[in-house]
């Protein structure tokens, strides 16, 4: 007998990278083996030298053909073996490894918008549902838009075993949101790849299209984010290293903000529950603050800070790995770890 392993990777495509995947059959029993692909049909190599290898990296069962079937995440590496330019996991497990001792959890909350015909999903043709105010977590058809999708797409993130924590519906209509974690910052990157992948695959079915776009209606509507929570294992102890972790974000503002996803500036306007993607501050409770600190935080002096800049579609893997960068090595520096 054989099965199916769906080889799944990040492509080249420029400001914002897609997921790709192909099939392949195995004999039952085989091992995942290196596979290549076509890199000059996803921006990842010229025509005259366009074969890149596909490494087996994390695994899961495949929720939707079932069986023995499985889902494959891999790293996109050079014809030498070496990671290919658009492999942020390859940078990102470097870091990962020299802070692990530090312990990092990361949980971060994944909006995204239904489309379909060309419009968000719930907003009539040719204008404008009404106006913001009912739809977050709102329930009834007239307020709630494609959770049979959302539905589904839940059940296959637990069939696949990934670590995600709740869903509700967002702001806008057919904005919805979906949490990864806590995991670590490598795993919080490949289980959030694969429920996105699995987010697009189960939306095909209901023809109907997701989008990680930042800003998917321009105007008095919210934008898509990817607030992401971080912990270290002193963080969890104490109150210091939160405060800590805030100052070292506060220094590193503009290289975070740089690398937090395409179209942020569009995103963080100060409006919309957003700080001004020029202006960093954090604070305890407030969703107008780049970082908030939760209100329980700061009552049980410990715990975790939530980073609200990265967009909806920033890359998990860079975002993970500039956090542990500057939050880790800061605390590292001041002895609170
Ligand atoms: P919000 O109130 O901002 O909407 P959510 O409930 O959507 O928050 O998401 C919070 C996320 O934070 C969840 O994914 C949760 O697993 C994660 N989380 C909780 N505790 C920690 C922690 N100590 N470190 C990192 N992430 C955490
Ligand atoms: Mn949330
Ligand atoms: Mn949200
Ligand atoms: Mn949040």
């Amino acid at each position: 007998m054989s099965y199916k392993a769906e080889y799944i990777w990040i492509d080249g495509t420029e400001p914002t990278a897609k997921l790709r995947s192909k099939t392949r059959v195995l004999k039952d029993g085989a091992e995942l083996p290196t596979w290549g692909f076509d890199g000059s049909s996803t921006n990842q190599a010229g025509g005259h030298s366009s074969d890149r290898v596909l490494k087996p990296v994390f695994t899961c069962p495949d929720p939707i053909r079932g069986g023995d079937n499985v889902l494959v995440l891999c790293e996109v590496l050079n014809p030498d073996m070496s990671p290919h330019s658009s492999n942020t996991r390859a940078l990102l497990t470097e870091v990962a490894e020299r802070f692990a001792d530090q312990e990092s959890w990361f949980g971060i909350e994944q909006e995204y918008t239904f489309f379909q015909d060309g419009r968000p999903l719930g907003f009539p043709i040719g204008g404008f549902p009404a106006p913001q105010g009912g739809y977050y977590c709102g329930v009834g058809a007239d307020e709630v838009f494609g959770r049979d999708v959302v539905e589904k797409h839940l059940d296959l993130c637990l069939a696949a075993g990934l670590e995600i924590s709740g869903i509700n519906a967002e702001v806008m209509p057919g904005q919805w949101e979906f949490q990864v974690g806590p995991l670590g910052p490598v795993e919080a990157g490949d289980h959030m790849w694969i429920a996105r992948w699995l987010l697009y695959r189960v939306a095909e079915d209901f023809g109907i299209a997701a989008t990680l776009d930042a800003k998917p209606v321009k105007g008095d509507w919210n934008g898509a984010g990817a607030h992401t929570n971080f912990s270290t294992k002193a963080m969890r102890e104490s109150y210091e290293p939160i405060i800590t972790a805030c100052e070292a974000l506060a220094e590193k503002a503009m290289e975070h903000v740089q690398n937090y996803g395409h179209g942020i500036e569009d995103r963080l306007t100060g409006h919309h529950e957003t700080a001004p993607w020029n202006k960093f501050s954090y604070g305890v409770s407030d969703r107008g603050a780049s970082v908030r600190i939760p209100w329980q935080v700061e009552i049980e002096r410990k715990g975790y800070i939530e980073d609200r800049r990265p967009n909806a579609n920033v890359d998990p893997y860079v975002v993970t790995r500039l956090m542990v960068d500057t939050c880790c090595s800061a605390l590292e520096k001041a002895g609170q770890v």
